[in-house]
């Protein structure tokens, strides 16, 4: 349940806190799925089986799932939130804290682009998402979406980057 856009957000929040190694923010950023890796292994959630993926006719899965701990909308403000104390606890940072919660939370309003299959709390619970993956038209402009984004963010981050080693220098 991923796209590589997921790691835009991580590069594009880095350089609002230099202080914190890069991977850190990836992963905070990969946290849904993560947790979908931990949960289905577990068997707490179904595992989505693809059955094809190409171009004309998007993404298909073998049957439709709903993974409400890992990809549910109110799990994933819980798990921001929590992402976001953890941060202040280790860094001591409000801002430094904010910026991982919502790097965390980016994770969910991307996959509602892609997706069609997010809770809104639990089973039973409306599914939501606007399921661009699920079309070939929608399958390309989500494979571009997610390159585009991610390269304006490694972009942004080595400018940044180079600001700061200009400044040290
Ligand atoms: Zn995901």
């Amino acid at each position: 349940m991923s796209g590589i856009g997921h790691l835009a957000a991580g590069f594009a929040a880095k350089p609002a806190a230099p202080q914190i190694p890069l991977w850190v923010f990836l992963l905070a950023g990969e946290t849904n799925d993560i947790l979908y890796f931990l949960f289905s292994t577990a068997g707490i959630e179904p595992k989505s089986t693809i059955v094809t993926m190409d171009f004309i006719q998007g993404v298909k899965y073998s049957a439709a799932t709903s993974n409400p701990w890992s990809h549910g909308l109110f799990m994933s403000v819980i798990w921001s939130v929590m992402v976001a104390v953890a941060a202040f606890l280790f860094y001591r940072d409000r801002s430094v804290s904010i910026l991982f919660g919502a790097v965390t939370l980016s994770h969910w309003a991307l996959d509602f682009l892609m997706h069609s299959n997010l809770p809104v709390f639990f089973d039973g619970s409306p599914l939501v998402g606007l399921g661009l993956e699920n079309y070939g038209s929608g399958f390309l402009f989500m494979t571009i979406f997610d390159l585009v984004i991610l390269a304006v963010a490694i972009f942004l981050y080595f400018r940044a980057k180079k600001r700061l080693t200009m400044q040290a220098g």
